[in-house]
């Protein structure tokens, strides 16, 4: 299989390829040029397979310049019980006769990205050798949070790699603070930067396009690559774990073969609901992806109208993973949308940059209205959404997933639609234990410890606190400098 940019249909190489380099020379993203298509019964035989052998058969069709035993090994090393607290990796849980949740939560990070990025760094490594290459990666990753510690515990410690992580300094948890300034590891450095996600996000953009800083770099033996979830091999890992989920409904007897399912994504990046979008696209029966937003509704604007237009307000939320004006898998969707317009999709990425806008034709955004519904939900509406679950159900969601679950609740409202529907959750409710607690006790005293306040979360849900989570409390800051984004190249080059 061969991989080709979004910009320019060129650039035409092999995985290995396209995943040690993250993003294609002309500034687009890399896609296959081709998707593979699972038939019923493939995707029924799967369901008696464990999530490991699930994802082997999904990740091979696409890794054509690696061996079988390579993807293997790949798969046995990222998900295990060492990195996940449950062996079905990414269980689904019922909540009503309609209603699931696709917890994706259950690794070392507490989050979805953990299943992305623990396998993202043995497919790097394997990808590197395959191209012929001698030089230490040198991973630089803009983090709203998340992305950053489940990075930082992927390529902690893996051979000829170097992982940096910048995130924005008011835009992350306290936990999610503590999680990246007390990571642990001899290859790993972790920088705050004054401002945004997006500021952080544009500044790393910007080091990977200037050719002075690359060349610089690999005088001294390093190679810049991404594991911003516009990697190929980050993408990958999640297009599996929606077909697990509809094997694991099918094994349970919950929905019969052939039967169409909705998936709700509470979305930032567009890089986890662009994987389902590309399952449908491979024969998954997906009615409609419900994408997500928060209060930075970008992406349900666009959906809804046509004009991506990042020209606003841009809000930190409860649910800072999503807190994103630029989505940048949305180009991925938008190539395959138009049928490979790649002229266009250059043309809209160009006045993205210049005017901060773009706007869609009608065919573009009927095509678009045809697998996604958008909608978002502001912040108080959030808070209520994981109360009135909670009272409901006894089910605990974090900020993130609460979304989701609220922009499902009115898309059954608006369109009475009864398909049965699988909500991604994306966080641990410890991850975001202070909002949630908000969300069950309305406010909160002032100066209680963060710690404290996660086992008064636990004692009210009857729930446990993650042993990752409790374990910061003693660890070391060893990442506690704040950064100008002018003083990120001298960082970097310090960190080497
Ligand atoms: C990253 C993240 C998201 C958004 O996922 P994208 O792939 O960026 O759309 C949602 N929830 C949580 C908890 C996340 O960490």
């Amino acid at each position: 299989m061969n991989y080709i940019s979004t910009r320019s249909n060129d650039y035409s190489c092999k995985s290995a390829y396209a995943i040690k380099k993250g993003l294609a020379a002309d500034g687009g993203l890399y896609i296959p040029t081709k998707f593979p298509l699972l038939t019923l019964d493939e995707i029924s035989a799967m369901s008696a397979d464990n999530y490991n052998m699930r994802a082997f058969n999904i990740m091979r069709r696409f890794l054509t310049d690696f061996s079988d035993a390579e993807i293997k090994e790949s798969i046995d090393k990222a998900y295990n019980k060492q990195n996940f607290e449950t062996e079905s990796i990414a269980p689904v849980y019922k909540l009503n006769n309609q209603v699931y949740f696709l917890e994706l939560w259950h690794g070392c990070s507490s989050a979805f990205k953990d299943v992305a990025l623990q396998i993202l760094p043995h497919l790097l490594t394997l990808s590197i050798k395959k191209t012929g290459e001698d030089k230490t990666v040198v991973v630089l990753v803009a983090t709203s949070g998340d992305t950053g510690k489940a990075a930082l515990e992927g390529f902690k410690n893996v051979d000829k790699t170097k992982v940096i992580v910048f995130f924005p300094a008011n835009g992350v948890s306290e936990i999610q603070r503590l999680q990246m300034v007390t990571q642990e590891g001899d290859n790993v450095s972790v920088g705050s930067i004054v401002g945004n996600f997006d500021d952080a996000q544009s500044a790393v953009k910007g080091i990977f396009s200037d050719e002075s800083i690359k060349k610089e770099l690999s005088e001294k033996g390093f190679l810049l690559s991404s594991a911003n979830s516009i990697n190929w091999g980050r993408l990958l890992p999640q297009i599996v774990y929606y077909f697990s989920a509809y094997c694991d409904l099918l094994l349970n007897e919950e929905i019969i073969l052939g039967e169409n399912v909705n998936f709700v994504v509470p979305t930032g990046n567009f890089g986890n609901i662009l994987a389902g979008y590309y399952a449908k696209v491979m024969g998954l029966p997906i009615k409609t992806l419900i994408c997500a937003s928060n209060k930075n509704n970008v992406l349900a604007d666009f959906i809804n109208t046509g004009m991506y237009d990042i020209n606003r307000r841009f809000y930190e939320t409860s649910s800072p993973s999503m807190d994103i004006l630029i989505s940048s898998n949305l180009e991925r969707l938008l190539y395959d949308i138009t049928g490979g317009d790649y002229t266009r999709v250059k043309d809209w990425m160009h006045d993205l940059k210049m005017r901060g806008r773009y706007e869609v034709p009608d065919i573009t955004k009927q095509r678009i209205k045809e697998v996604l519904w958008g909608g978002f939900c502001n912040e108080a509406d959030t808070l209520m959404t994981i109360k009135d679950t909670f009272e409901a159900y006894g089910y605990i969601m974090d900020t993130h997933t609460a979304v989701a679950k609220n922009v499902y609740d009115q898309y059954l409202f608006k369109t009475g639609d009864s398909t049965k529907s699988i909500i991604l959750s994306t966080a641990n409710p410890f991850k975001f234990g202070e909002s949630v607690m908000t969300a069950l006790k309305g406010e909160l005293e002032k100066d209680v410890g963060q710690f404290q306040l996660l086992e008064d979360l636990s004692v009210i849900t009857e729930t446990k606190v993650p042993t990752q989570l409790l374990a910061l409390k003693n660890k070391d800051i060893r990442f506690g400098q704040v950064l100008d984004k002018k003083d990120m190249k001298e960082f970097i080059y310090n960190s080497l």
